[in-house]
C-alpha cells in the first residue's frame, strides 16, 4: 500500500466562518495503481492532492505514506519523506527559466546530495526515458509546451520515487500533445510507478485505471475504469 487515508477531513477557518474543503473520507492507493482524482473546480481535488503529497496535513484523521503515519512527522521530516517518495508534475511545468533542461532535472538530485557525475548520468537517463536526451542544453523557453512537461516528468522521476503526483498535467497543452503526455504517464505506470493524476476532464480521467470522483469535498464514487473499447 503506497498511501492510506483514514477518516481524514480538512477544514479551513476564515475568520468566524469555516470552509470544509474535505469531508471525512477513507481510501487507500495500492502500489502500481494509476488513479485519477476527478472533480470540478473547487471540489477539493487540490486539498486531497496536497495531503497525499505531504504538502498539507488533514485537520482530522490519519494519513499514511508508504506505511509511515505522517501525522507524527515534523515539518522537516515530512519534507524529507515527500522528497523520497513523491515526484510532482504540475500544469504549468514549474521549471527554472534560467537553467538548462539538464540542470532542471538534476535539481532534485542536488537536494538529495548526489554528486556531480552521478547526477548528470541519472538526469540523462531520466531525460532519455522521456525521449528528450537531445535537448539537455536547451533552456525551457526554447522548448514546446509538451517538451517542457516531459522535462518536468524527467525531474519527477529522476530520484526514482514510488509515487508520481500529477496536477492537471495536460491542462496547458493542446489535445494531441496532452495525449502524448498521458501516454508517457501510462508507460511510467506500466514500468511500475504509482500515478495519481488530478483532473477536471472526464476523458483524461478515463485514461487512468481507477477514478475517484469528488464533488463539494465528498468522494461521490470510487471505481475502476472499464477497459477501453477496441478501436473500430
Ligand atoms: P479544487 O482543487 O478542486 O479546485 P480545492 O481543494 O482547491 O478545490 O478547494 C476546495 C474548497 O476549499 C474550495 O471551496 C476552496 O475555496 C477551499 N479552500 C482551498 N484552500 C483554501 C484555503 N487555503 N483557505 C480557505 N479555503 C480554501
Ligand atoms: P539508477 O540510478 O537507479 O540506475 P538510472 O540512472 O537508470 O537509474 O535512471 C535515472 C532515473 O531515470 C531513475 O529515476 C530511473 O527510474 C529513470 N529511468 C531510467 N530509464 C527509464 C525508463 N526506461 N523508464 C522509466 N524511467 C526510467
Amino acid at each position: 500500500m503506497i498511501a492510506e487515508a483514514r477518516e481524514i477531513s480538512k477544514v479551513y477557518s476564515l475568520g468566524s466562518t469555516t470552509v470544509t474543503a474535505l469531508h471525512p473520507t477513507s481510501f487507500s492507493i495500492a502500489s502500481g495503481e494509476f488513479l485519477a482524482i476527478l472533480g470540478p473546480s473547487g471540489s477539493g481535488k487540490s486539498t486531497l492532492m496536497n495531503i497525499i503529497g505531504l504538502l498539507d496535513r488533514p485537520s482530522v484523521g490519519q494519513f499514511y505514506l508508504n506505511g509511515v503515519n505522517c501525522g507524527g512527522l515534523s515539518d522537516d521530516q515530512a519534507a524529507q519523506t515527500r522528497n523520497r517518495f513523491v515526484g510532482f508534475v504540475f500544469q504549468a511545468y514549474h521549471l527554472l527559466p534560467r537553467q538548462t533542461v539538464l540542470k532542471n532535472v538534476e535539481l532534485p538530485l542536488m537536494y538529495a546530495g548526489v554528486t556531480g557525475s552521478e547526477r548528470k548520468r541519472r538526469a540523462i537517463a531520466a531525460l532519455t526515458a522521456v525521449k528528450l536526451s537531445h535537448r539537455i542544453d536547451h533552456l525551457p523557453s526554447q522548448l514546446s509546451g509538451g517538451e517542457q512537461q516531459r522535462t518536468a516528468i524527467a525531474r519527477a522521476i529522476v530520484t526514482d520515487p514510488p509515487l508520481i503526483l500529477a496536477d492537471e498535467p495536460t491542462g496547458a497543452l493542446d489535445t494531441t500533445t496532452g495525449w502524448e503526455i498521458l501516454q508517457l504517464l501510462m508507460a511510467l505506470n506500466q514500468a511500475g510507478r504509482t500515478i495519481v493524476m488530478v483532473t477536471h476532464d472526464v476523458q483524461i480521467a478515463q485514461q487512468a485505471r481507477r477514478i475517484i470522483s469528488i464533488r463539494d469535498g465528498r468522494i461521490i464514487s470510487d471505481q475502476p475504469v472499464t477497459p477501453r473499447q477496441a478501436e473500430t
